[in-house]
């Protein structure tokens, strides 16, 4: 019996049907719907997994679990996925920063190729029907009880219920032994109330290094300007590695950019005398040092002080410091954060050291499953969230089955 129909739940239903088939398998979900995340997920493409097919590799990618991960991905790693999605039909493109979508562009092509696997299994599905409790019996087995009031027994129980967003989604683990990490949110972006940053809401910066100030948080990579501060992947990579740092800090810390990552200050400096030597004339402001954006870089030599009306000429010591610091270490303070629309996962839930990796049945309780977001696993964003849904879920199935 399978608590929760989304992408872990359905893999763990498929991969113990494949190894059982005579095996009666059910999926609740307690929505009115199956593969809700599915759906919305990668901005309705559904970015199902990584191009990265080296295991050790893809395990980096998560700032909890990816130890645990690693031997998990030997069994069953993204070339996997790809070619479990192809054999039913589905193929996957990959895009130019890694991503894996279907060649479709269609989420749908995800949730009917898994919807029409479990029909041809003989799975039986179920919605609107959430699993509310689980006792476990002495002899073995679990008596579940179901949110229509209905009862029924099953040998093997698995939660694929999604992230524990609050503790109380947790109940069921719990109740049957198990112990929570406590959830937090990890991919958020960052609230910055600085009023210049804020208008230039829309441009992105394809390489700045962005760290939280007096800790050992920092990524390199884009950042997108919004109208509430900022996001973009190295914001959103950010997040996920500080979650429970941030969450600490009830999410105000000062924030540093250096907008010229691949710069040191030294040749910026040497450029600026160049400027003043063969364009004494012109505006500071009108003269962006590459590849910064040119609204950018005005606001970044008014944020440092100097004049609007300032030729390079005119360009002290002093002012040249300024620059440069704003440049290279411009400060912000973070005052918040808000849900990335595109993907959001929790940091938390079923403390992984209870789990047994090879089989992910649960070593507190026999006959006691996990899979999926459920664990105390949260990938940064690009698919790793999802191959981590297929990798235990095929894993739980498997042994579920045998
Ligand atoms: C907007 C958005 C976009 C995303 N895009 C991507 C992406 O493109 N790529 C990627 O890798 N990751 C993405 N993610 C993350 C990814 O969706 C999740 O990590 C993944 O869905 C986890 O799968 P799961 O099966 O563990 O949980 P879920 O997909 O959350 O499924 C759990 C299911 O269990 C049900 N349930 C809960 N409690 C019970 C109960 N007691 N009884 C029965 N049913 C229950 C829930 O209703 C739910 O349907 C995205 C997330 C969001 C929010």
């Amino acid at each position: 019996m399978i608590a929760g129909g989304g992408a872990a739940g359905f893999f763990a239903a498929l991969a113990c049907a494949e190894t059982a088939s005579g095996a009666e398998i059910s999926i609740f979900e307690k929505s009115s719907q199956f593969l809700s995340k599915v759906k919305i997920s990668g901005g309705g493409r559904c970015n199902v997994t990584h191009a990265e097919f080296d295991a050790r590799e893809f395990s980096k990618r998560y700032p909890r679990g990816g130890r645990a991960l690693i031997s998990a991905f030997g069994k069953f790693q993204a070339r996997d996925t790809v070619a479990w999605f192809e054999s039913r039909g589905v193929k996957l493109k990959v895009e130019g920063d890694g991503r894996m979508f279907p060649t479709t562009d269609s989420s749908q092509t995800i949730i009917d190729c898994l919807l029409d696997a479990c029909r041809r299994a003989g799975i039986k599905l179920k919605t609107n029907c959430g699993v509310e409790s689980a006792i476990k019996k002495p002899d073995g087995g679990f008596e579940i009880t179901l949110s229509n009031g209905g009862h029924l027994l099953c040998d093997k129980l698995l939660l694929a219920t999604g992230g524990c967003r609050t503790p109380a989604l947790g109940q069921l683990a719990v109740s049957l032994g198990h112990q929570l990490e406590p959830p937090v949110p990890s991919l958020f972006t960052f609230h910055i109330d600085t009023p210049w940053l804020r208008t230039l809401a829309g441009i992105s910066v394809d390489r700045v290094e962005a760290s939280v100030t007096e800790s050992k948080l920092w990524e390199t990579g884009a950042v997108l300007i919004t109208h509430w501060g900022l996001s973009g992947p190295a914001i959103l990579r950010l997040s996920a590695w500080g979650a429970r740092e941030l969450h600490a800090k009830n999410y105000s810390f000062p924030l540093q950019i250096n907008w010229l990552p691949d710069l040191d200050e030294k040749t910026v400096a040497a450029e600026f005398q160049s400027r003043r030597n063969s364009q004494p004339a012109r505006l500071v402001v009108n003269s962006p040092i590459a590849p910064l954006p040119s609204r950018l870089w005005e606001q970044l030599v008014l944020a440092a002080g100097l004049a609007n009306d300032l030729r390079w000429s005119g360009l002290s010591r002093a002012g040249q410091h300024q620059l440069i610091q704003q440049l290279f270490r411009s400060e912000f303070h973070v005052t918040g954060k808000s849900l990335n629309k595109d993907e959001f996962v929790t940091c938390g839930g079923i403390r992984l050291s209870e789990v047994n990796f090879k089989t992910m049945e649960s070593r507190i309780c026999p006959g006691l499953f996990f899979a999926g977001e459920v664990l105390d696993i949260d990938g940064i964003t690009g698919g790793f969230n999802f191959q981590s849904a297929w990798t235990t879920g095929w894993l739980a199935g498997k042994a579920m089955g045998s």
